[in-house]
């Protein structure tokens, strides 16, 4: 006889680890987490932002505002009209989406020390969108414009707050927008306590391990086929990350909107304290974690599958932070890496059920913000499962909005 569970989850990077995390708080359930490390995967990858507002305006990445501007300034005709930059905006019910979840993790943070023992790291720091000249000052007030709703989250420094709160920062700098509740965390912690913690509630770790294939009868999914064993389940949850369509092809034979956006990263050597809060520009964004290591990123780049670091890439990000930090330019780089971010056509996580495959959900595709969103994305899976109305509206999250 096949070993059976209520629910199992194929992909093991933070978003099935906290959904395992969230699900497993009920202990009738039994559940199992079955993950490979494959090159790429996001989550070891990722700088641990919690920037719900800097995400839902395109800023959690200086190089997506790069290429906003770089085009801009294509179709003004050439460079002759000056660049018209304008935020990127996500809809606001993705602001909501991401506030909640930001807003969930203190209690976290509290739950892991308190009840499991363990520790993610999470730091009050803030984030600053610093700023050049005109173009960025247009760019930050044109920001704080379109988000009306949310200006509460918003503080402008003139130059000596600036120079007051981020000595370190650039005499070039002339001044600053700052995002109060945008913080940060260690991403690989939270990943480990949401599957430790797991681990503590009963779920059963199938690590190292590949869902070769999915088995089901009709339209319905039953179980999946590992190397040595099959395992049964009422529910599959697809949490594959940017492998999820290999998944969706097995369980019903056609592939998620989902394809493999690169993002490269330099760590500096550890440092005394010299950044509060992160730190954003049109070029890069930083960030000082409480080991006082400095992670500079990121790009944004659709190679495929590739996990490769480029010199070009590097240096692009590494001058970016010395033209923002001009200390830096005298550290070490410790280590550099490049992760595969799992996106969607309109960066917009994939969540749910797919009409027409009974035994089968949806944990994926959450692009540049799955460490963020990783909590809610937990809470509304748990909230499926058991039947009750989910803390957002679903609708914008199902695979059916691409129909
Ligand atoms: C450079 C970079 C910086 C980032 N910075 C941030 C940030 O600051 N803040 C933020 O919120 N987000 C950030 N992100 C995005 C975030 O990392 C991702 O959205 C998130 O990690 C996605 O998690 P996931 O679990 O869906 O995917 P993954 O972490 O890739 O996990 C999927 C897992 O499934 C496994 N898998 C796939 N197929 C199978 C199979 N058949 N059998 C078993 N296992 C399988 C994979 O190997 C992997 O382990 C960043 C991403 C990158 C690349």
């Amino acid at each position: 006889m096949n070993k059976s569970y209520d629910i199992i989850i194929a992909g093991g990077g933070v978003i099935g680890s906290a959904v395992a995390y969230f699900l497993s708080q009920d202990n009738e359930l039994s559940i199992a987490l079955i993950d490979k490390k494959r090159v790429g995967n996001a989550t070891r990858a990722s700088a641990g932002g919690l920037w719900p507002i800097g995400e839902s305006v395109g800023l959690g990445c200086g190089v997506i505002f790069f290429k906003t501007l770089s085009r801009t300034i294509a179709e003004a005709g050439g460079g002759n009209a000056p660049p018209i930059l304008r935020p990127h905006t996500m809809p606001e019910f993705f602001f909501d989406f991401c506030l909640k979840s930001n807003a969930m993790f203190p209690g976290l943070a509290q739950e892991m020390k308190e009840k499991y023992g363990l520790d993610f790291f999470l730091e009050k720091t803030g984030l600053k969108f610093i700023m050049y000249d005109d173009n960025d000052l247009i760019y930050a007030r044109q920001i704080a414009d379109s988000i009306p709703r949310f200006k509460h989250h918003l503080q402008w420094l003139d130059v000596n707050e600036l120079r007051e709160d981020e000595p370190h920062v650039s005499r070039e700098s002339i001044g600053a927008l700052q995002f109060l509740h945008d913080d940060q965390l260690n991403p690989f912690m939270l990943s480990e306590c949401y599957r430790e913690a797991s681990r503590q509630n009963g779920v059963d770790l199938y690590l190292e391990t590949t869902v070769l294939d999915v088995t089901g009868s009709g339209t319905r999914v039953t179980g999946v086929t590992l190397e040595n064993q099959t395992l049964d389940c009422s529910l599959l949850i697809n949490a594959g990350g940017s492998w999820a369509s290999e998944i969706s092809c097995m369980a019903y034979g056609e592939p998620l909107p989902i394809k493999p956006v690169k993002g490269q990263i330099v760590l500096s050597e550890t440092m005394p304290k010299i950044l509060n809060s992160c730190l954003s520009t049109s070029d890069c964004y930083m960030a000082q974690k409480d080991n006082g290591e400095i992670l500079i990123g990121s790009t944004t780049e659709e190679t495929g599958f590739d996990a490769s670091v480029t010199i070009n890439e590097l240096r692009g990000l590494a001058e970016g932070a010395v033209k923002c930090v001009p200390l830096l330019k005298d550290v070490n780089i410790k280590r550099t890496w490049a992760g595969i971010r799992p996106g969607t056509p309109d960066e917009i996580p994939i969540l749910g059920p797919v009409s027409g495959v009974d035994g089968y959900m949806n944990a994926c595709g959450h692009f540049r913000t799955g460490i963020l969103t990783s909590a809610i994305t937990g809470e509304i899976l748990s909230a499926l499962v058991h039947g009750t109305n989910p803390p957002v509206d679903l609708a914008p999250f199902l695979l059916s909005r691409f129909s």
